[in-house]
């Protein structure tokens, strides 16, 4: 942790100086510490009122060439930020810039800024009355709902060059910041991220927005979830973001900068079991530890020597960044180069899951459907690419073709189908796995030597259909961001509930015991790759339930290794499941849903027998 301390200015009421910290939910991991800096993308009512003085002084056409000028020093940074950061990359990132690049170009969207100057606007209230036009118009339609996302983006940052504002005006760059904001889009973060960036405050919570999804991937901590903080922080506030448990501690105590070093330093702990690739507990059980990746970037932790493989890769990031769906040429090449990245480690490549908040992929399928948000809901993942084979077919065939063109053809081919819901559907990939490989031996291409397929537990009617399951596929998954949504009916993006049942109840882990329990006498192997196991004290509940596999979000090897090397989970075993066993006595008088979570029992007995958590 930088050596960042509180230093309270003189201005600052009484009720400023004192710390404070703030409960949101975690949208990307780790810890930094820095300076509040205000993302000021968004106009606040004053900055209206401005502009109206302004439209009486300006003419139209000075309006226009103002709009101009924006679009220049906008076209301009992007340029800029592309040479600087992805000269000679295929990276995800720079793939949203060049969406962006061609936002800025777009024609259509500048006609319309001009024609709103003609009709008396100045240039921002133009910004920002397509921007409004435009929302309400598309919101409803899931194809323009990543296309509105980027262009709200890429207007606040016309709006911050018309008004004359800069990223980093009058600050070094070389001070620490968080960033606070209502939302932040791509473009910005990756502006930030040029700077000396150690985390980001959001007040909204979208866990699959691109902002997320890139701040994980590049190691960003992001807590969502956090309203009116603005008011209660002064710029020379220190911040600190605690992406691991979705904590943000304004001022923060001396007490807590030290706790959070010795979390850093104790991340290795000293003993027999220190060489980076063991993750054997202190009874001498060996753990299959391996990585959740989203973007290519993810693959580099997997020379950290943590994790053993790619238990978890979601194919539908790279489609999501693209504009609509890739060629089976453009996907072999993805995944050919992913599994060089990974070289002799397995890749677990989990099939098309789109669905809420992954929908830009659906632009396609979409254009037949005439009202996809009224279908939309539970209409995604498997049943949406099994009702339109030839998307699931051509992922196929390019993963097919992948393996064979990677430098280890002669590994597995590893597939993961996501959100089965019933055997049937199983077995309908399955069926479609077999048409593509007679496919290509038609064509005289080679066939990878073997093809595991594999099915993710995250439907709860699944698990009651397990004895069926344990027949057919080669591995299976628990993933528990759905299975937990759909085991208590809450929506997983839903922060306000999210509050109200937690993963460590009886109910639940009981739940996943039964999986366990099903599974295991059979030699098929099964993981969680859920973001529960990438929490340690949850990884630790997990360990107890019996699983031995764990798939976890890079940022979260280290910690969850460390659990791992300090647990006894024998011991702990037995003391999980007699602390599982409640009675109506546990339920009186305490709040709903977390009644019955037994996180404060494990942390406490983590703390008890030197489990590092
Ligand atoms: C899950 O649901 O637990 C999972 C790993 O898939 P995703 O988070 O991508 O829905
Ligand atoms: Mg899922």
């Amino acid at each position: 942790m930088s050596p960042l301390k509180y230093s309270p200015s003189k201005e600052h009421p009484d009720w400023l100086s004192v710390p404070s910290i703030f409960e949101g939910v975690s949208l990307s991991k780790g810890v930094g510490m820095g300076y509040a800096f205000f993302h000021s993308a968004n106009p606040s009512p004053d900055q209206t009122s401005v502009d109206l003085s302004l439209k009486q002084e300006l003419s139209h056409e000075d309006e226009k060439t103002k709009l101009d000028q924006a679009f220049d020093a906008l076209q301009k940074e992007i340029n800029g930020l592309l040479l600087v950061n992805f000269h000679n990359s295929q990276s995800e990132p720079k793939k949203i810039l060049e969406a962006y690049q061609l936002l800025v170009n777009d024609q259509g969207w500048k006609r319309r800024l001009f024609k709103e100057i003609d009709h008396g606007k100045s240039a921002t209230q133009a910004v920002d009355r397509v921007l409004d036009t435009l929302k309400k118009q598309f919101s409803d339609d899931p194809f323009w709902q990543e296309r509105l996302f980027d262009l709200d983006d890429i207007s606040q940052r016309l709006l911050i060059y018309l008004k004359q504002e800069k990223y980093a005006q009058n600050t070094d760059p070389s001070i620490p910041i968080i960033v606070i904001a209502q939302n932040l889009g791509p473009a910005a973060l990756l502006k930030y991220h040029q700077r000396n960036l150690k985390g980001v405050v959001l007040a909204e919570t979208g866990r699959t927005s691109h902002s997320a999804i890139i701040a994980r991937s590049l190691g960003i901590p992001v807590v969502g979830g956090i309203d009116a903080i603005s008011s209660k922080i002064h710029s020379t506030d220190s911040i600190l973001v605690n992406g691991d448990i979705g904590r943000v501690y304004i001022r923060p105590a001396e007490n807590i900068i030290r706790a959070l070093d010795k979390k850093k330093a104790r991340h290795i702990p000293n003993g027999a079991n220190s060489s980076p690739g063991s993750s054997t507990t202190l009874d001498g059980i060996q753990i299959e530890l391996h990585l959740n990746a989203n973007l290519s970037e993810d693959l580099r932790h997997l020379d950290d020597g943590i994790a053993q493989g790619v238990g978890l890769y979601r194919t539908e990031i790279p489609f999501m960044l693209s504009d609509g769906i890739p060629s089976v040429e453009t996907q072999t090449r993805f995944y050919q180069q992913t599994l060089d990245l990974a070289g002799t480690k397995p890749v677990v490549f989990r099939t098309l899951d789109v669905g809420e908040g992954k929908r830009s992929i659906l632009a396609q399928s979409n254009k037949t459907n005439k009202s996809p948000s009224k279908n939309w809901r539970g209409w995604r993942d498997i049943r949406l690419t099994l009702d339109r084979p030839m998307i699931m077919r051509q992922q196929l065939r390019a993963l097919i073709r992948a393996r064979c063109q990677s430098q280890h053809p002669e590994d597995p081919l590893y597939l993961m189908v996501p959100m089965i819901a019933d055997l049937a559907e199983f077995m309908a990939v399955r069926h479609l796995v077999a048409l593509e490989t007679k496919r290509e031996q038609k064509l005289g291409n080679p066939v990878p030597e073997s093809i595991k397929v594999g099915a993710m537990i995250e439907v709860p009617a699944l698990v009651y259909q397990l004895s069926s399951l344990v027949k057919v596929v080669d591995f299976l998954s628990i993933g528990s961001n759905d299975l937990f949504q759909f085991f208590y009916a809450i929506e997983r993006e839903n922060t306000d509930l999210s509050r109200r049942f937690d993963v460590l109840s009886p109910s639940f882990l009981l739940f996943i015991k039964s999986i366990q329990d099903q599974v295991s006498p059979y030699q098929i192997p099964l993981s969680m790759c859920g973001e529960m196991a990438s929490h340690p004290l949850e990884a630790m509940a997990v360990l107890g339930l019996g699983l031995r596999r764990l798939s976890v979000t890079p940022g979260s090897l280290e910690s969850v290794q460390a659990m791992i090397r300090s647990l006894n989970v024998q011991k702990f075993m037995p003391y999980l499941l007699s602390i599982c066993q409640q009675t109506p006595s546990d339920f009186i008088n305490r709040p709903f849903g977390l009644a019955s979570s037994i996180r404060q029992k494990l942390g406490i007995f983590a703390m008890d027998h030197g489990i590092i958590v």
